[in-house]
């Protein structure tokens, strides 16, 4: 989880098709208050034509570089991403005891700032309707009620840098304060399946660590040239090698980096370890 830098446009449906439905959800609620709390009714129900709208989706994906919002797996062909809402539209739990409050964050189902475009795993099976707060009597019930009272147990990645509760050991997600704890455990920051791939990416990173920076056009350490020896590469193939070793090491820890936190964290621990 990294920083996000979203477009300041608001998508078009957003501000038109979901300007209109907010005001008739707004007096759904102000109607009848006690009905909308009452669990499982749907009378504040969003429409999910309007947030799911391609010009939202693709500008989602655009500014958070084609990587999942919470855990930065790279989207493609085979795992398809979800329009997340940050704060819950239909109901919030505080955590794995809580049932289901309603309603939810409705009044922000088509608000810019609470979107963002999620993997289907840390949406469905990790998040889903969780909204831990630090103290959930402070936790805004409509839209007449103030966020700012609020103190989420999860940074906003738009408006906060998570990287300063979140951290990584090597693979391991590594929680600097309760707010990183928070992180790991509503988006499964920790499950295998991921800590695989981080895993994967890590040795890439170690690896152009060894190579980038080697001039190929001087005789090589022993150990280097060993190394491609033992791989039985050509000249031209390690040359190939070294500068692909450089472009990672280069763009490990840009935004668009998959897994960009861990590699930044390994960034800082590889410059300590050298001072
Ligand atoms: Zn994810």
């Amino acid at each position: 989880m990294i920083r996000i830098a979203k477009s300041p446009a608001v998508p078009a449906p957003l501000g038109t098709r979901g300007a209109r439905h907010l005001k008739k959800l707004q007096e759904t609620q102000e109607a009848d208050p006690a009905a909308c709390r009452v669990a499982d009714n749907k009378l504040l129900e969003s429409r999910d034509g309007i947030y799911n709208d391609n010009r939202v989706k693709e500008r989602l994906r655009a500014d958070q570089h084609d990587k999942c919002c919470y855990c930065e797996s790279y989207f493609s062909s085979t795992s398809y991403g979800d329009v997340e809402h940050f704060r819950p539209k239909g109901g919030y739990r505080q955590d794995a005891a809580d049932a289901l409050h309603k309603p939810g964050y409705y009044w922000l189902a088509y608000n810019w700032h609470n979107l963002y475009f999620a993997c289907q795993l840390c949406n469905q099976r990790f998040k889903g309707n969780y909204f831990p707060l630090r103290n959930p009597a402070d936790r805004a019930q409509s839209h007449a009620d103030f966020l700012s009272d609020e103190q989420p147990l999860l940074p906003d990645p738009a408006t906060e840098d998570p990287a300063a509760h979140l951290s990584f050991v090597d693979d391991a997600a590594q929680a600097l304060d309760e707010r990183g704890a928070g992180c790991i455990w509503v988006f499964g920051l920790d499950r295998p399946e991921l800590i695989k791939r981080r895993a994967e990416r890590l040795k890439s990173i170690k690896q152009a660590r060894l190579l980038a920076g080697l001039d190929m056009s001087r005789p090589l350490a022993p150990a280097i040239a060993g190394f491609f020896r033992e791989l039985k590469l050509s000249y031209a193939d390690a040359v190939e090698m070294v500068a692909e070793a450089q472009r990672i090491w280069d763009t490990a820890a840009l935004d668009s980096a998959e897994f960009a936190g861990m590699a930044r964290a390994y960034f800082r621990r590889v410059a300590q370890q050298s001072q």
